[in-house]
């Protein structure tokens, strides 16, 4: 097709000054455009341009390439949970959650995912296509409608997908969140999760991009890893840390494992063990998950008792380590189960 629109969410001000100047439009425009854009504007807002600016930009371009198909909060906290639609009719989730430093929202890289993890909702069908960076660019401004008057200061990359599966778009997502020019979200202030895809590690250590590194771990050696995450055949546990370690060098910044505690198979004491042998002198911090039941799976997540004797061993051994806070309990907030219940939905109403 030839007259598929150019997202222009998506580039950076000086590629979208060069594709205004192909419409003979000087680069101050291209300036307004830009700022309108990340600002959440369509072209209808665009007050400083002229109608028929703004009716010719229609024609050849998207303007902001999401909306919001439906939004659910949460009773117990401010939680809240996005369902976001894209231009294709494919849809993702987000949430958006409220601590006392500010709003920080978790972001989709991906629609579904093919990394396969027994526990994830995320990946029961597989991978349907990459986002954007200018779909990710649209999650954060409809996500910042939601607090007017306020603004997000937190992101992370924890939504469905791999991120370092989608690795162009979403270092291009990263440039842009963070533009001077643009809603300027501090890098340090973004987490990138990932279940450990070595290469990429080593490619984004390079970037010269000062974001958080998360490692989905969830077990202390690559045997149990491999019964939950099927990336571990990949690549084993001992090359993940390594590059882990090569993050930590490069960027100076501490690695934050996730854990998430699935009763018996990796939570007993002697796991939190091994687990502490192996990050013993790293610079790091375990984010120990509670696990969110999905309908799906067999897998159960452990007791209070557990859990807290899991953490105590850890930090017996110097491991720093906290609980991830639930939020959103009520709202389904474990990834990928909004969607999955709208996917269910279309399919019921057939
Ligand atoms: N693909 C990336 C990012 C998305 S998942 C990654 O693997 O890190 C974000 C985090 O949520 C990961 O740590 C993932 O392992 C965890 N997660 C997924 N499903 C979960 C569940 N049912 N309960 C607890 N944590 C879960």
């Amino acid at each position: 097709m030839d007259n598929v629109k150019k997202e222009l969410l998506g580039l950076f001000p000086e590629e979208l000054a060069a594709e205004m100047k192909t419409l003979g439009l000087p680069a101050f425009r291209a300036g307004q455009i830009f700022s309108w854009l990340h600002k959440g504007a369509g072209f209808d807002e665009m007050t400083n341009l002229s109608k028929e600016l703004r009716e010719k930009l229609k024609m050849q371009y998207i303007d902001q390439p999401v909306t919001v198909l439906s939004q659910k909060r949460s009773q117990l906290d401010d939680t809240c949970k996005l369902l976001y639609a894209m231009g294709d009719g494919n849809c993702v989730e987000g949430v958006l959650m409220h601590y006392h430093h500010g709003y920080t929202l978790c972001l989709s890289t991906q629609v579904g995912c093919r990394m396969g993890c027994a526990f994830c909702a995320s990946t029961l069908e597989g991978c349907v296509r990459n986002l954007t960076a200018a779909e990710m660019m649209g999650e954060v401004l409809c996500a910042s409608k939601m607090i007017p008057g306020d603004h997000i200061s937190n992101l992370v990359l924890m939504g469905s997908g791999e991120p370092l599966d989608n690795y162009d778009e979403v270092m291009r997502f990263l440039r842009l969140v963070s533009h001077e020019k643009g809603l300027n979200i501090g890098l340090r202030h973004i987490s990138l999760s990932t279940c450990g895809l070595v290469p990429k590690m080593y490619e984004l250590a390079e970037e010269k991009l000062p974001v958080t590194l998360s490692l989905s771990l969830h077990a202390p050696n690559d045997d149990i890893r491999k019964q939950l995450m099927p990336v571990a055949k990949a690549y084993k546990m001992e090359d993940v840390l390594k590059a882990c370690r090569n993050y930590i060098d490069k960027t100076g910044r501490r690695v934050i494992f996730e854990y998430a505690l699935v009763d018996k198979l990796n939570s007993l004491p002697e796991h939190a063990a091994e687990l502490a042998s192996r990050l013993r002198g790293m610079q790091c911090h375990v984010n120990v998950i509670p696990l969110n039941s999905v309908e799906e799976n067999a897998l159960k997540g452990c007791d209070e008792r557990a859990i807290n004797r899991f953490m105590q061993e850890l930090s017996d051994r110097h491991i720093s380590v906290t609980r991830r806070r639930e939020m959103g309990d009520d709202i389904d907030g474990a990834c990928g189960q909004l969607r999955r219940k709208h996917l269910k939905g279309q399919e019921d109403a057939k």
